[in-house]
């Protein structure tokens, strides 16, 4: 089957016993036994339940995955993939990351003994210059969050396998609809199932997918034992995203390329960060790994109070945390994602007081650019 049939019917439409068109929320913590020594398929919701095996399912096929794993949250899905290294694990990490991601790694991980390396990651020289003995894995974003910055997945691969590492790959923002890092070599797959899979800004689930069997009974056994699973009507919520992956994705694609464009064009606008412009440093790496450039957009105006005025005054973007869904979404890295990076750090990567961050929904992209064509102008 193929993707866009895959979000419908990757259970190759096996039915239970009502014939449910959709899969059925199975709302129980657990199962009961048919005998002595003779349980059911399922035993407790946190182990499996099948409405999440269902979801689990679906985005292992999407992912081209052996496995995957539905988390409460997609930083769930961070810490647990975590706890597959210990003590004096080392680990090169892309600086582009998730404002989260990179408060776990250095405030949590590090003071339990693991060390990172926060770096370029399409610096591919840089990356094998920094690998030792204690290295275990490459974590990279692609794009990166809120620069953009894009990393060659396949050649990374490369290094992670001459060098017996594991590559984990954050891909929400691109989703297997647009990139699929397995089949690029990655070993892990992670998403923050709460953006673009579930995509109508209502669920939080995060998700970590395998490449083959031996890492899914590594992952599992962390995934029964921290707990942090996905509870049933979330899985439900975030399948029913899944099913309009492609058409909402296609729909935000075509609406970020029109903005960032417009964007471009406007003199109070110092740069645009957009993987789909010809002359962005990835954009050769994007073309060559990616169907489409997704809909994020970052970008920096002249000064401080233009930037304000574009948060107070924006009426169909909303200015919230969050990105991924139907809704237009702006956001102020400095005060919101990005927060806990330490000041000098952000300035040094242009995450200063005029740099915002939008997500694109499926609005007509000609009221998005009239609400901010309009709040530029006044
Ligand atoms: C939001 C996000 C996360 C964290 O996911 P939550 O569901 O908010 O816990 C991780 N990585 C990226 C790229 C994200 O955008």
């Amino acid at each position: 089957m193929r993707f866009e049939t895959l979000c419908l019917h990757a259970d190759g439409n096996k039915k239970d016993e009502w014939g449910t068109l959709t899969q059925a929320v199975c709302q129980t913590s657990t199962f009961v036994h048919k005998g002595v020594g003779d349980p059911s398929e399922y035993s407790y919701s946190r182990l499996s339940n099948p409405t999440r095996a269902h979801l689990e399912n679906t985005v292992a096929a999407l992912e081209g995955g052996v496995a995957a794993y539905a988390f409460t949250s997609g930083m769930a899905a961070v810490t647990t993939v975590m706890k597959l290294f210990g003590a004096g694990a080392h680990i090169i990490a892309s600086e582009d990351l998730y404002g989260g991601s990179l408060r776990l790694f250095r405030n949590v991980n590090s003071r339990e003994g693991m060390t990172f390396d926060f770096i370029d990651t399409g610096d591919l020289k840089r990356v094998e210059s920094l690998i030792k003995p204690q290295t275990k894995a490459l974590y990279i974003e692609t794009p990166g969050n809120p620069l953009m910055s894009v990393s060659d997945i396949a050649a990374l691969s490369a290094v992670a396998k001459r060098n017996n590492l594991l590559l984990i790959v954050d891909n929400t923002f691109l989703t297997p609809y647009f990139q699929r890092p397995i089949s690029l070599g990655a070993d892990i797959v992670i998403h923050s199932g709460t953006k673009y899979l579930g995509g109508h800004n209502d669920a939080l689930a995060g998700f970590a997918v395998v490449n083959s069997k031996e890492l899914a009974e590594r992952l599992g056994y962390y995934y029964k034992t921290v707990g942090a699973c996905l509870a049933p009507w979330e899985c439900f919520l975030i399948e029913r995203g899944i099913k309009t992956l492609p058409l909402r994705m296609d729909r935000i694609n075509y609406n970020a390329k029109e903005i960032a464009a417009w964007l471009r064009g406007k003199k109070q606008v110092k740069k645009v960060y957009y993987v789909g412009f010809e002359d962005h440093a990835g954009y050769s790496v994007s073309k060559k790994q990616s169907t489409g450039f997704g809909g994020m957009i970052s970008f920096e105006v002249e000064s401080k109070q233009l930037a304000e005025h574009i948060l107070k005054n924006v009426k169909v973007f909303q200015y919230a945390e969050s990105l991924g869904g139907v809704e237009s979404l702006i956001t102020y890295p400095m005060l919101q994602t990005h927060a806990d990076v330490p000041k000098e750090e952000r300035e040094r990567r242009g995450i200063n007081d005029g740099f915002l961050r939008i997500s694109v929904g499926i609005e007509n992209v000609k009221d998005l650019i009239e609400d901010l064509e309009r709040v530029f102008e006044e």
